[in-house]
């Protein structure tokens, strides 16, 4: 059975009139990658920001690794949530050695481990400030990792990097969730980034989930399929199936049927039609995430409330 780690319930969150959670509940299982999708002002951040403790809800509960008493449990959530604060002055290394310090940390292999991890090994005395953004951006990561984390939760992490850096990036958060086993919750306007990185997709518009589905769900919400809505749908499979050697479809509800093997529409038609079925439409239906995303929250340009 899946190990839920993060459970949230009716989290409400206002800043003065603004409602910027209102009634989130959510659930993100052990080893998951869950990407969070909303507008600007959606209340993506600010959920982050109640599940790591940097501001509270009004109101509602959550749990962390199956605990109501989240205090401790936040120690093992690592995250990048705004840009992390490092010393211009100090290397890579010494940076995190200072947060080792403030955090406790006494074990200095981390450290390395950490840098080794994002690739920052061979950076020496480089000072913080000579990095490039794609290195300011591992080491951000490596700090989220120093302490092993369990959950990582990351806020727009590939913001601003070139392609390159967003597919380093990208292979790097794969490789802390398949071989290290951390669940990651991480948010980004890149769609096509989250699409081939995460396993669940929430959308999030005006403080409250609007669509919550796997991969596979969305892969099948958005894949290419002949649409028929007929009279009898049962019949109707019956029919490909048998006169057109068709395999892969999908009875939607009494009426829908979605074909997913290569077919052309008038040779379905006619087919069905011989068979004296009656055709109400057949639509060709294929959609990006981003199209996708337009359909769950519509195309007002920031979160509306
Ligand atoms: P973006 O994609 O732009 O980062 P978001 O989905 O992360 O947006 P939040 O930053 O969580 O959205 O903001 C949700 C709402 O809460 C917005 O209307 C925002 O203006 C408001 N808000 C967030 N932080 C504060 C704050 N500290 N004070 C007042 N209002 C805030």
């Amino acid at each position: 059975m899946k190990e839920t780690i993060l459970k949230t319930s009716g989290l409400t969150k206002c800043y003065g009139k603004q409602k910027a959670l209102d009634g989130i509940d959510l659930t993100v299982n052990r080893g998951e990658i869950c990407g969070l999708i909303g507008k600007n002002g959606a209340g993506k951040t600010t959920l982050m920001k109640v599940i790591t403790g940097l501001t509270c809800v009004d109101n509602g509960t959550f749990e962390l690794f199956g605990k109501a008493d989240v205090k401790e449990e936040r120690t093992r959530i690592g995250c990048i949530i705004d840009s992390p604060a490092f010393f211009g002055n100090l290397s890579a290394y010494d940076n995190l050695k200072y947060y080792c310090i403030l955090k406790g940390i006494t074990d200095l292999t981390k450290i390395g481990k950490a840098l080794e991890c994002v690739g920052l090994t061979d950076t020496g005395k480089k000072k913080y400030r000579n990095f490039s953004l794609g290195m300011k951006q591992r080491l951000g990561i490596a700090l989220a990792i120093l302490d092993e984390p369990e959950l990582l939760i990351l806020d727009e992490p590939i913001n601003g990097l070139d392609p390159i850096g967003i597919a380093d990036m990208r292979e790097l958060f794969r490789k802390l969730n398949k071989e290290a086993g951390i669940t990651i919750v991480i948010s980004s306007h890149i769609l096509p980034e989250l699409d081939s990185l995460a396993t669940r997709f929430i959308f999030i518009d005006s403080g409250r989930i609007v669509k919550s589905l796997s991969k596979e769900e969305l892969d099948d919400e958005c894949r290419v399929s002949l649409n028929i809505t007929c009279d009898d749908t049962s019949k109707a499979s019956t029919i490909l199936e048998r006169y057109l050697g068709i395999k892969e479809y999908k009875i939607t509800d009494s009426r829908t049927i979605k074909i997913y093997d290569p077919a052309q529409e008038e040779e379905l038609r006619a087919a069905l039609e011989k068979e004296g079925m009656q055709i109400l439409s057949v639509e060709s239906k294929g959609v990006s995430l981003e199209d996708y995303f337009r359909m769950i929250v519509g195309d007002r340009p920031e979160s509306g409330r």
